[in-house]
């Protein structure tokens, strides 16, 4: 049995719809999100309106995601929303089951680049107990993902529990390393205002690879050699942290919550989306 009720936690939505706007990090194209309450067993689904038939895509049906370069984008083809993992992780911590998620562009909004701004929209919106069960995914066996050197594994536990190492060779970052028990207090005070970062010498390359064209230093850590281009670290390990705010985002993929110890080495968006890829087919996918 893969598939634990999680004690008499109860399924989550929204009470009432709320929507808000902003330029996504990667594409700069300005769009509206509305988020909509759904009934139980629903599950978290995304809707295309600028698409014809306005095409939707729901984790519980498939498991849509991969990871593109920076950012985590579910769907395929022309149906896809991209840069999705910091309002997932918002959803993760505000343990939202169900939603439909209404975009009229293929990005979400980067708000500052942290999960702050979806977290506080959400809140607002306020949330509803479903009376339906929740269900989460305790981990059963260990499962190890390496390359090139970078490694990313989750072991049975009885919390969630993220270890994270990251070793930039750039002298205001270098090595960072930070080890946190996940509930939403933790989440809200250590890991939501961690914002997204990149280096100040790779940033050029990325605007020619077309990425990074809503990035601005208000929602992004440019980091020269002595720190963060014209802002200041909210956290002295402030990448690290926004290494870990990626991961909750990017395994909430799967819809429901995950139960286990993860160890991430330089993990980023392509590892955190196999992992992902294989908890789905053991886990999810028998449900
Ligand atoms: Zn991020």
């Amino acid at each position: 049995m893969y598939r634990e009720d999680a004690g008499m936690e109860r399924q989550r939505t929204i009470e009432k719809e709320i929507q808000f706007s902003g330029r996504g990090l990667q594409t700069g194209a300005r769009s509206t999100v509305k988020c909509i309450p759904l009934e139980a067993d629903a599950g978290i689904c995304f809707r295309r309106i600028d698409c014809e038939d306005s095409p939707a895509i729901c984790l519980k049906d498939s498991h849509a995601s991969a990871a593109h370069g920076r950012r985590t984008v579910l769907g395929s083809g022309r149906t896809r929303v991209q840069t999705v993992e910091h309002l997932l992780a918002a959803l993760w911590a505000l343990g939202i089951d169900n939603i439909m998620v209404e975009i009229d562009s293929k990005e979400l909004p980067a708000l500052d680049g942290s999960a702050l701004g979806f977290f506080k929209h959400l809140k607002e919106a306020g949330l509803r107990e479903l009376p339906e069960a929740r269900q989460v995914i305790k981990i059963l066996e260990a499962e190890h993902i390496e390359e090139n050197g970078r490694k990313l594994s989750i072991y049975p536990n009885d919390v969630f529990r993220i270890s994270y190492l990251i070793d930039y060779n750039i002298a205001s970052i270098g090595r960072e390393e930070f080890d946190i028990i996940l509930d939403q207090d933790s989440f809200v005070k250590e890991i939501a205002p961690a914002r997204t970062f990149c280096l100040k010498r790779e940033a050029f390359f990325l605007r020619i690879l077309g990425l990074g064209r809503g990035a601005t230093t208000d929602n992004t850590l440019i980091m020269g050699n002595k720190g963060p281009f014209r802002t200041n670290l909210r956290f002295p390990d402030e990448p690290v942290r926004h290494k870990i705010l990626d991961l909750i985002g990017d395994l909430y993929v799967l819809g429901v919550p995950v139960i286990g110890r993860i160890v991430a080495e330089k993990s980023g968006h392509d590892l955190n989306a196999k992992l992902a890829e294989k908890l789905y087919k053991k886990y999810v996918s028998k449900l």
